[in-house]
């Protein structure tokens, strides 16, 4: 699918030439059929399938602020869609060029600038791959706090973008929480510093206007973020309980005399048959709870024992450090390769949704409920723990006889489970970001606040350049 004609494409493509070098701009087919995808389940079915999903006219790979600055005063100017890609690991399309146009990868732009001791923060360029990141803070005895499974895949603007969650995440905080400072180019052009500083009360925070925005304000380019000193051990401790409730029960009061695990991931009883079940003995239909404790040894001792005496009154068995072990040393297995590398029409995804504790468990049921009228196979881990509530992974999955009923049958299941998580008063991403496969549903679970989020996408991207189609923004006739 081709949105530019050819004069203008031919112009185009010896502007960005002229910005970034020839070797910097490709209009491969077979590039762009590789971009014309990221970890978005069902654009990987697709693909499976046979089926062409839109290709981006050009892709390019800037170096800098300075040159995005000027590919985007050129896109404005022809008024050229532009699609940033980070990782391209994003699990919601977020990066598919729907209507065609430039794709701007990170991927040269992975400075690690300076590591502040004293201020212990970090400044990096957007397309720096997580690990690298890590690994190069780990070097100096820090840890950024931010591991996602996606940490090898990611970068920080990718991470920034999508406001996503690592997995111990209760104890340091999502990505919202641990960047201070950013450097971001408006669809304009312009060049915009948010100042790294812990806080401010100079108005509204713009960091977090950034934070979550998708592409669609405008690009990041660089982050200041927060480094913590690595913890002196990790320990792991894990119960059985006989259903959600109980299990929730005993994370709640966990968070209610504020100690705050590293991880804390309670699996229901079809995620923990299948997860655990082959490694380890415990009741069936019973779910798993995961805890780890980040710190020194005298203050894990007390917080580990303060919720083992919560876990055993809320009528848990304990597995000792079994399965909450098992499930760190082996998080990133059942990825590589994808569990849906299969050939046929399987469907499925994750909806990674969040409520306050008194909606939590009704969001849950109504939501399986809801998913599960579709014959597809529903489990859910509750996967990232607040003291006001937490988040549910619902992960769903079916093998469909043909392509016209798998692709109806994901919408359906979709469709149904965001509408009872909304009815029941959860909101519909937790982590994962909105992309294509939420965009439609964007304005219902925005409400009155929706009209907020148009209007300033309308004064900084008055000619709707900037990552059109997603998070509910710029859908084109
Ligand atoms: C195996 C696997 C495990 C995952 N685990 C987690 C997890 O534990 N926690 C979690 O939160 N998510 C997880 N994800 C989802 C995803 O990886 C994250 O949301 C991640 O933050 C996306 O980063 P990326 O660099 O891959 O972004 P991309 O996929 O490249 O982009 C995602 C979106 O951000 C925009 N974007 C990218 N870079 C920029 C930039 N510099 N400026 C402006 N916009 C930009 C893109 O246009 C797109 O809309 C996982 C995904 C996979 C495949």
């Amino acid at each position: 699918m081709l949105l530019l004609d050819s004069k203008t494409k031919k112009k185009l493509l010896n502007r960005l030439v002229s910005i970034v070098g020839e070797e910097h701009v490709t209009q491969q087919e077979t590039d762009r059929v590789l971009n014309a995808h990221d970890c978005w389940p069902l654009s990987e079915a697709k693909i499976r399938a046979g089926e062409m999903l839109p290709l981006a006219d050009i892709i390019v790979f800037p170096a800098s602020s300075e040159e995005i600055s000027q590919i985007l005063i050129v896109a404005n100017e022809l008024e050229v869609p532009v699609i940033p890609i980070g990782g391209g690991a994003g699990t919601c399309g977020g990066t598919l060029a729907i209507y065609g146009g430039i794709q701007l990868d990170l991927k040269r732009m992975v400075k690690i600038f300076e590591i502040d001791h004293e201020s212990m923060t970090v400044k990096a360029e957007a397309g720096v791959i997580g690990i690298d990141l890590e690994e190069e803070v780990n070097r100096h005895g820090y840890t950024m706090g931010h591991t996602p499974t996606s940490l090898r895949a990611s970068n920080v603007g990718g991470f920034i973008a999508t406001r996503s969650g690592g997995s111990l995440s209760s104890l340091y905080g999502k990505i919202e929480d641990l960047t201070l400072g950013l450097q971001v180019v408006l669809p304009d052009g312009s060049v915009v510093e948010c100042k790294s500083v812990p806080r401010h009360s100079v108005g509204p925070d713009l960091r977090q206007l950034f934070i979550g925005s998708e592409g669609v304000l405008g690009i990041i380019t660089e982050a200041t973020l927060r480094l913590f000193l690595i913890p002196e051990e990790r320990r792991f401790r894990s119960f059985s309980f006989p259903d959600v409730h109980s299990g929730l029960e005993a994370i709640r009061n966990i968070f209610r005399i504020e100690i705050t695990p590293s991880i804390v991931r309670l699996y229901d009883p079809e995620d923990a048959a299948m997860a655990f079940s082959m490694h380890f003995e415990f009741e069936e239909g019973h779910c798993m709870l995961l805890l780890g404790f980040d710190g020194d040894v005298a203050q894990n001792d007390i917080d580990e024992s303060k919720s083992v005496k919560i876990c055993n009154d809320c009528g848990g068995t304990d597995h000792g450090e079994g399965p909450s072990k098992r499930w760190w040393d082996h998080r990133y297995d059942m990825y590589y390769p994808s569990r849906l590398t299969t050939s046929g029409f399987a469907i499925g995804d994750t909806i990674d949704i969040v409520a306050t504790y008194d909606k939590l468990e009704n969001v849950y049921h109504a939501m399986k409920e809801a998913m599960e009228v579709h014959d597809v196979i529903v489990m859910s881990h509750f996967s990232h723990m607040y003291q006001n509530g937490g988040s549910i992974y619902m992960i769903f999955f079916s093998s469909q006889p043909d392509a016209e009923t798998a692709w109806s049958t994901y919408k359906k299941v979709w469709d149904d489970g965001v509408a009872a998580c909304l009815r029941e008063g959860g909101t519909m991403s937790h982590q994962h970001g909105v992309g294509l496969t939420r965009s439609t549903y964007t304005e219902d679970e925005l409400g009155s606040s929706f009209h907020v989020l148009k209007q300033i996408k309308e004064v900084l991207d008055p000619k709707g350049i900037m990552n059109p189609g997603k998070l509910g923004l710029g859908v084109r006739k």
